[in-house]
């Protein structure tokens, strides 16, 4: 396979938070006051969305999906990842060829991961005076979180935590994922991006989400296509001729419309 780099597709949206969301941070005791499951926060003590924790959700959620197998094995034997080994099984398995592979000493083939997911940052304005009102710390709330002996139903003794979770109603702004297109048939690869993203908002992100926390949504979708030249000439701001999605500003709608949305990718 030759690598024709063609250009990069930017996806742009704000994430909703649909019910309270923890994705985890350092754990309890380190800051004075502090609970005992922390919610992950940026430099200025503000929750934010790690492009990891993202990425990775949005991969195991197309796993399922696709079926893959997974091979790869824990110390104790039992499988618990995909990732394809050899040239002729990652050509052919769109979830390794979009997400990536960690190792690459089987391959002949180049094995670039096409998918950039950036971290996202709380949008303060969302969290309004009156949720302020009701919250336990600035920007977050806190829970108390029992462990349940899924046989009797009843609580662990001893198992009362304090949980911290970004309150429903809150909105991370300016999230950006990034799909990098080598060659052709990297367009078809677009639309399990969308796919992953659609069954996120019916899964959850972060923890406890058997517990019914981190529901969001993705809004205000935007897609543009910088092509090569565009970089060559210098020209990647992110103009409105190149926003290439109309109206369609969900997951769902993208996939739907997906056919002639890469019909624009030329
Ligand atoms: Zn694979």
């Amino acid at each position: 396979m030759n690598l024709n780099f063609l250009g990069k597709v930017i996806i742009r949206s704000t994430i909703e938070v649909k019910t309270g969301m923890r994705i985890g941070g350092s754990t309890g005791g380190l800051k004075i006051g502090g609970v005992d499951l922390n919610v992950i926060t940026g430099p200025r003590g503000r929750p934010y969305i790690p492009g990891s924790s993202l990425k990775g959700k949005m991969r195991s959620l197309i796993e399922k999906k696709e079926g893959v197998i997974y091979n790869k094995l824990d110390k104790e034997n039992k499988p618990y990842k995909h990732e394809c080994e050899d040239d002729s099984s990652y050509n052919n398995c769109a979830v390794c060829r979009i997400w990536g592979i960690l190792g690459g000493a089987n391959f002949t083939v180049p094995t670039l991961t096409r998918l950039i997911v950036c971290d996202t940052y709380l949008d303060e304005t969302s969290i309004t005076e009156e949720m302020k009102d009701n919250l336990e710390l600035k920007w977050t709330e806190v829970k108390f979180e029992t462990a349940i002996n899924r046989i009797t139903g009843t609580a662990l003794h001893g198992s009362l935590r304090q949980a911290e979770r970004v309150p429903a109603g809150a909105v991370f702004k300016d999230s950006e994922i990034i799909f990098n297109v080598f060659d052709e048939t990297d367009k078809d690869l677009l639309k399990k991006v969308f796919i992953a993203m659609e069954l996120l908002e019916h899964d959850y992100l972060g923890g406890m989400g058997s517990r019914g926390y981190g529901r969001i949504s993705f809004n205000n979708l935007e897609v543009y296509w910088n092509k090569k030249v565009d970089y060559e000439n210098g020209h990647i701001d992110l103009k409105s001729e190149r926003k290439i999605n109309n109206d369609w500003d969900t997951p769902a709608k993208l996939v739907e419309n997906f056919e002639a949305l890469k019909a624009k990718l030329s």
